[in-house]
């Protein structure tokens, strides 16, 4: 199934799209419920006979917004996490530590606050930073929680997949040693367009895309990832207890403009593409 919150007629919705991604139909939920998006759906154990109420519209008709517009805490993300990837960035940010690579995943996260629809615009931070960059990735949205959950339970604990594009400001990034503050500018989580449910995507391996004003820039598929989704989860979870509507980025392909030669970095007016097969696509703006 597919899930969406979006806004129609002035009044937020959490609906089930259409196969085809053309129609949405609401969820029975009452205003407080619908606020929250899909959180309000993973949240309750029995969200799958949840009635739907009155007619199908066109996703045209209405604004999607992401399907959590307001993740409970941090967006878990993991860096460096494509071979390629790994590969174009091995003497820019990383120079450092590398020889820790192998052993563990890199995860940051971004703050909840900065998470937005998927087509709605991304805001340069003005006067911060001159290196703006995309990344595009396939987000895991936690269904169970858990805490010290093993690799090989991890996949029942999946809700669904979404995508994101990991907007990072790649000076503040690298001069801060940690990476949350060039990553959690408002805005810089473009989410959505929607949450396919774990039993409709095998997210171990699907294609993940980016463009860049229509020039495609990024093409991996997620079986290429150094630790893959059962890992990232057993490692989110050692010690740390995940809960429902938790969501887990993770990590973006070859092809970031700061990999480029020379690097290309975002400027107003560009648009990012980023398209997932089994899920859709976002595109965003950068104002
Ligand atoms: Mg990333």
């Amino acid at each position: 199934m597919r899930i969406a919150t979006y806004e129609h007629q002035g009044q937020r919705r959490v609906g089930q799209v259409s196969a085809d991604g053309g129609q949405v139909t609401a969820f029975a939920l009452d205003a407080n419920r619908a606020h929250l998006g899909a959180l309000s759906l993973i949240e309750r154990g029995d969200w799958n006979a949840l009635p739907l109420q009155g007619q199908a519209v066109s996703t045209g008709q209405v604004k999607l917004l992401a399907p959590i517009p307001q993740p409970r805490r941090n967006v878990f993300c993991v860096g460096r996490n494509y071979h390629e990837h790994a590969k174009e960035l091995r003497d820019s940010v990383f120079k450092n530590n590398n020889a820790n690579v192998a052993a563990w995943p890199i995860v940051f996260t971004k703050v909840p606050e900065c998470v937005v629809g998927p087509n709605d615009d991304v805001h340069l931070p003005g006067g911060i930073t001159e290196q703006i960059d995309y990344e595009s990735e396939l987000a895991v949205v936690i269904g169970t929680g858990g805490k010290n959950i093993r690799k090989e339970d991890a996949l029942k604990h999946i809700f669904g997949y979404t995508i994101v594009n990991d907007v990072t400001a790649r000076d503040v990034q690298m001069r801060h040693q940690q990476w949350d503050l060039g990553k959690s500018f408002d805005t810089f989580c473009p989410m959505g367009p929607w949450i396919v449910t774990a039993d409709e995507l095998d997210g171990t391996n699907t294609r993940v895309r980016g463009w860049v004003n229509g020039q495609l820039r990024q093409d991996g598929r997620t079986s290429d990832l150094i630790f893959d989704i059962p890992t990232l989860i057993e490692t989110c979870s050692r010690g740390i207890t995940l809960y429902p509507g938790d969501v887990i980025a993770t990590g973006t392909p070859a092809g970031v403009g700061m990999g480029l030669d020379p690097p290309q970095y975002l400027k107003s007016g560009d648009v990012v593409r980023v398209q997932i097969d089994g899920i859709g696509a976002i595109e965003n703006r950068f104002v």
